[in-house]
């Protein structure tokens, strides 16, 4: 999967450029958007996830055009948003379940084998009886990132991955998306943490006032700072 952004621009009606200019390619792997509040990253985070239109310019997921293919691109997505929370009363267990349904899968043995290794994946196990609404902040991260891969997505979407978790929890939840991303997908890491992304990502783009400031490897950020 290779994404290609040309001479994107979003407006605002109030006339404001929340995404200015911008021009970037983001190749398979982890990518890092970082950003301080107001840079433009969950303006470009709702174009990406087609929740939005821009202005003008184009984007590409491996050829097919975000204005045009919509419901193709829609079915290569995971979104894991930064608020989210689940219906209450359902176990880990038949919410992960629910979402593999939706995603289509019929059969009962096929789906709860998914269901099972999936939890397994994100070390949900053991927690699958529980109810998910009880779970704490970071287990609720993971079941967020399980339920966006059950469908098997080529494209993953996480904003403010770390926000709300203790220390723990943030190694252990950037070490499960280091572990996804050696599969053929791109993950975009939407983030105004440093940390969340030098540790994580080999490629990252800084946007500024909705405008690329740099674009490049982690470790080239740190040499020009
Ligand atoms: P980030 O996610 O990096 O914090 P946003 O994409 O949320 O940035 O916002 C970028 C800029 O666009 C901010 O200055 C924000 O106030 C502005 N903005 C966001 N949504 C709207 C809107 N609907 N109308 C006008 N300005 C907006
Ligand atoms: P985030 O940066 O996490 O997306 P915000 O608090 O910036 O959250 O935005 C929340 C909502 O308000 C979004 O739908 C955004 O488009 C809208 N919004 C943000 N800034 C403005 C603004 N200056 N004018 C109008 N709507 C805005």
């Amino acid at each position: 999967m290779h994404i290609k952004i040309e001479n994107l621009n979003k407006v605002y009606p109030n006339g404001y450029y929340a995404v200015k200019n911008l021009n970037l390619e983001i190749p398979n792997g982890m990518f890092g958007l970082l950003g301080p509040n107001g840079a433009g990253k969950s303006t470009l985070m709702r174009i990406l996830v087609t929740l939005m239109k821009p202005s003008s310019g184009k984007v590409t997921f491996d050829g097919y055009d975000l204005s045009k293919n919509r419901r193709e691109i829609r079915s290569m997505l995971g979104y894991l948003p930064q608020d989210f929370s689940f219906f209450s009363k359902l176990k880990t267990y038949e919410f992960l379940d629910y979402t593999a349904r939706l995603a289509g899968m019929k059969n009962g043995s096929v789906r709860r084998n998914a269901v099972d290794q999936m939890l397994e994946e994100v070390g949900l196990f053991e927690a699958r009886d529980r109810n998910a609404n009880k779970l704490s902040g970071g287990m609720k991260r993971r079941l967020g990132i399980a339920q966006a891969l059950i469908n098997d997505p080529k494209i993953i979407i996480v904003d403010e991955p770390t926000t709300g978790l203790d220390p723990e929890e943030r190694i252990r939840f950037r070490n499960l998306l280091s572990n996804i991303s050696t599969r053929d997908v791109v993950i975009i890491l939407s983030t105004h943490i440093v940390g969340d992304i030098s540790s994580t990502c080999d490629n990252m783009a800084l946007l500024n006032r909705g405008q690329l400031a740099f674009s490049g490897s982690p470790e080239q950020l740190v040499k020009q700072a």
